[in-house]
């Protein structure tokens, strides 16, 4: 699958890559307070370090420690967060402040199961904080490490999927350095965000450029794997084809929904066909996909008098059809009248 090697190796190139070329002073690096860690880690979900960087100091200055933030009226936490987005972010932060208070006695918890129960941090947050402010060897694996797993060793498959994922844990615990983790973690983290970006992946400076499945088999764009398009749902609809003398009977259709103010050929409500159609001329079935479903139109034609229609329906001449508003599968079935 791919000539990596022991897998020592690349903890190796990742973190001598790192060291040389990776991010060391963002501002909180350099110090292993779990309330700082675990604040950056949750400002930087979804959002750009360029972004976190003044929210952070901000949220710092006016809440430098755990107990401010617990005890902290909900809308200054809110008035901090504001602009950075995702505020569910901002509320579970504050619950976990209180859940530290309350359960741990304020301290952060230090083992990575009690970190993970707090509101809002999952498996991956979890490890990131217990690393860079406790030095545990645990595995990260956010997407930007599965877009990298994937590309270097050639996983196929979307990664958010749950046995594709849980093979993707084993394989980043499998990678775990013995010592050195937290330029290993972080390594993951710059080499996610500057080199192996989802859309141009500037592999001439990547450490794995040698060992990289997706750059030797030029699988970049396909890796990882994007979800499966959901199945398309089918609808099917009855219409009347209700002709006069070589006209048409059309209606328009409500402002507001599918063909909103054009003209279009009467519905039929679901259910049996009313006993003055029963001899209508059943016409070919015509399919059209819209963005989220998928419409089958079954036309009915049937010759009527023009009393007996409804009021307000629009007569058109077939022969005018070319200036007439019309959606284009109903003009598909009356121009192959
Ligand atoms: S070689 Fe390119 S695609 Fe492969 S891991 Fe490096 S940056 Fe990503």
């Amino acid at each position: 699958m791919n000539n990596l090697g022991p897998n020592k190796d690349f903890a190796r190139r990742l973190i001598a890559w790192q060291k040389r070329h990776g991010r060391h002073d963002l501002p909180w690096q350099k110090q292993h307070d779990p309330y700082r860690v675990w604040l950056a880690e949750i400002m930087l979900q979804q959002t750009q370090v360029a972004t976190v960087i003044p929210y952070y100091r901000r949220f710092l200055a006016r809440f430098p420690g755990l107990a401010g933030l617990a005890a902290a009226p909900q809308e200054e936490v809110m008035a901090l967060w504001s602009g950075l987005g995702y505020y569910a972010r901002a509320r579970n932060l504050q619950r976990a402040a209180q859940t530290i208070v309350a359960r741990h006695g304020g301290r952060f918890p230090r083992r990575i199961e009690d970190i993970e129960q707090l509101p809002g941090i999952g498996r991956s947050t979890a490890a990131a904080v217990a690393v860079f402010a406790f030095g545990a060897r645990a595995a990260i694996l956010d997407g930007n490490v599965k877009r990298v797993l994937a590309r270097v060793f050639g996983i196929d498959g979307f990664p958010g999927e749950k046995a594709l994922e849980n093979r993707l844990w084993a394989l980043a615990e499998s990678l775990l350095p013995a010592r050195d983790i937290e330029a290993y973690t972080q390594g993951l983290m710059d080499l996610g965000a500057t080199l192996c970006s989802r859309r141009q992946p500037r592999c001439g400076d990547c450490p794995f450029a040698a060992q990289c499945v997706a750059l030797r088999d030029g699988r970049i764009a396909e890796l990882p794997t994007p979800r499966a398009p959901r199945a398309v749902p089918q609808r099917a609809v009855r219409v009347l084809v209700l002709l006069n003398r070589g006209s048409v009977l059309l209606e328009r259709r409500p402002p507001q929904g599918i063909w909103g103010g054009l003209l279009s050929l009467p519905e039929l409500p679901e259910g049996a066909l009313p006993r003055r159609y029963a001899g209508a001329q059943p016409l070919p079935v015509v399919r059209h996909a819209f963005t989220h479903f998928r419409l089958d139109i079954a036309p009915l034609a049937a010759k009527v008098s023009r009393r007996d229609t409804a009021p307000d329906g629009v007569w058109l001449s077939l022969k005018r059809l070319d200036a007439a508003p019309l959606p284009a599968p109903i003009r598909k079935i009356l121009e192959s009248l």
